[in-house]
C-alpha cells in the first residue's frame, strides 16, 4: 500500500517491521511488512487476522514448491517462488542446475522473508544457495546490490540449467547477465513442435531459448539475433553444449529485420521476443509504436503458411494493446492469417486473478495464409 493510502502511520515505523493494517474503524484487514523509505509504504503479506511468521512464511513456501514439483517434477530447475503471485512479495526464489538462486527486491523481502525461509530453503536440499540481489528496482527501496553464497560452497563454472531436456550453461555468480528466463518455457515447446523443416529465425534471441527448441524441432536452419555481445556468446557456448547449430548475430534487431526484408530474406517461422518496451504506464504509446514496428518487419519476412510467435513482457502493455499493435502491423504488411494460439506465461510464473500485474507476458502465434 503506498503512503498516500493512510491516514495514520506511526512515527515510530521501523524498516522491514511487520505491522497491522486496520480500516478507518479500526478493524484489522491484513499485516504486512513496513519500509518507511519506499513510497509502496507496506507490502500486505496476509488479509488475515493472524501476524506473519516463519511458520507462515514456511507454509507459502512449502505450497509454491510443491506445486513446481507437480508441474515440473520434484527437484526441476524453475522459478520455486515468483513473488506476490505466490503470495511472498518481493522475494523469487529459482533452482538452476541444483543451486538455489535468491532475489529479494525489497527491504522486506531481504530482511524478513529470507531470514524465514533460509533454512527451509536449505532443507530442500540444494548444492547451495545464492543471493542474486542486482535488479535496479532495489534502488527505490534503499538497498544496495548484492551477490554472493549464501549456503555452500560457490560453483566451479557455469551451471547447467535444464529445460525439457535442452542445456543452457548459466554463470550464477557472474554480474554477466546470463542467466535464463523460465517463463517462455512452454511457449518454446509449442515453437520447437511448430519448426521441423522450417528455416526460423530468433530475433530478440538472448542465450537462444527459442533457437535451441527451434533446432531440436528439426528446423532447416536457424539465425539468431540479440544486441547483446554477451549474451550471443552465451548462445554459442549454448548451442555447442547442446549440439545444436545456430547461427548467432550480434545485432539490433529493429536494423537487422529491416535489413532481411530489404535483401528479400524468406524465413518459415520468425519468433519476437524482445525486452519490456515500457517500463510504466507513461511508455505505452512508445512502446506499441516499437512492437508495431518489429512485427511489420517481421511479417514482410515470412511467405504463406509461415508463421510468426510475437511475445510482450511489458507488465504495462495489456493483451488488446498488443494485439492492436499487431494487428495494426499485419493491416500495413498486407498480412493476413488466423491466430494459431494466443498464450501466457508457464506455471512457475502463476497469474492471480486478484493482482493484474502478474498477467504480464503475452505470446501469439499466428499463421500467414
Ligand atoms: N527470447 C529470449 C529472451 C529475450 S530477452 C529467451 O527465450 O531466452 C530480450 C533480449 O533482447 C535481451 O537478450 C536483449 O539483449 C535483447 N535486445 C534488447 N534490445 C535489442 C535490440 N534492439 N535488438 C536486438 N536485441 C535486443
Amino acid at each position: 500500500m503506498f503512503r498516500g493510502e493512510f491516514q495514520d502511520v506511526p512515527g515510530d515505523l521501523a524498516p522491514a517491521e511487520i505491522v497491522q493494517v486496520a480500516d478507518a474503524r479500526g478493524h484489522v484487514v491484513g499485516a504486512g511488512y513496513a519500509n518507511p523509505a519506499s513510497s509502496i509504504l507496506v507490502r500486505i503479506l496476509t488479509r488475515a487476522e493472524d501476524v506473519p511468521d516463519a511458520a507462515w512464511a514456511r507454509r507459502r513456501l512449502d505450497l509454491a514448491v510443491t506445486r513446481r514439483t507437480g508441474d515440473f517434477g520434484d527437484g526441476a530447475d524453475a522459478r520455486l517462488v515468483h513473488a506476490e503471485a505466490d503470495g511472498l512479495p518481493g522475494l523469487v526464489v529459482e533452482r538452476m542446475g541444483g543451486y538455489l538462486v535468491v532475489s529479494p527486491d525489497t527491504l522486506g523481502a531481504q530482511e524478513v522473508l529470507l531470514p524465514w525461509l533460509l533454512e527451509p530453503l536449505v532443507q530442500l536440499g540444494p548444492r547451495g544457495v545464492v543471493l542474486r540481489a542486482v535488479s535496479p528496482s532495489r534502488q527505490h527501496e534503499g538497498l544496495g546490490l548484492e551477490l554472493r553464497m549464501l549456503e555452500g560452497k560457490p560453483p566451479e563454472g557455469p551451471v547447467e540449467v535444464r529445460e525439457d531436456g535442452i542445456v543452457y550453461l548459466v554463470d550464477l555468480l557472474s554480474g554477466q547477465k546470463t542467466g535464463h528466463y523460465f517463463d517462455q518455457r512452454r511457449n518454446r515447446g509449442r515453437v520447437e513442435r511448430l519448426s521441423h523443416g522450417r528455416r526460423v529465425l530468433d530475433a530478440f534471441s538472448y542465450t537462444g531459448g527459442f533457437g535451441l527448441h527451434a533446432a531440436r524441432g528439426g528446423a532447416s536452419g536457424v539465425v539468431a539475433m540479440d544486441s547483446s555481445q554477451e549474451a550471443v556468446a552465451a548462445l554459442r557456448r549454448n548451442a555447442e553444449r547442446n549440439g545444436a547449430t545456430v547461427d548467432a548475430r550480434v545485432e539490433n534487431a529493429f536494423d537487422g529485420l529491416r535489413a532481411m526484408s530489404q535483401a528479400r530474406e524468406r524465413f518459415d517461422l520468425v519468433v519476437l521476443d524482445p525486452p519490456p518496451f515500457a517500463r510504466g504506464r507513461s511508455h505505452v504509446p512508445a512502446a506499441l509504436r516499437a512492437y508495431k514496428e518489429i512485427n511489420l518487419r517481421a511479417m514482410r519476412l515470412l511467405p504463406p503458411g509461415g508463421i510468426l510467435c510475437t511475445a510482450t513482457c511489458s507488465h504495462a502493455v495489456s493483451l488488446e494493446d498488443f494485439l492492436g499493435a499487431v494487428r495494426s502491423a499485419a493491416q500495413d504488411a498486407g498480412f493476413s492469417g488466423r491466430i494459431l494460439g494466443v498464450h501466457g506465461a508457464d506455471r512457475d510464473h502463476p497469474v492471480r486473478i486478484e493482482i493484474p500485474e502478474t498477467d504480464y507476458l503475452h505470446c501469439v502465434l499466428l499463421t500467414k495464409e
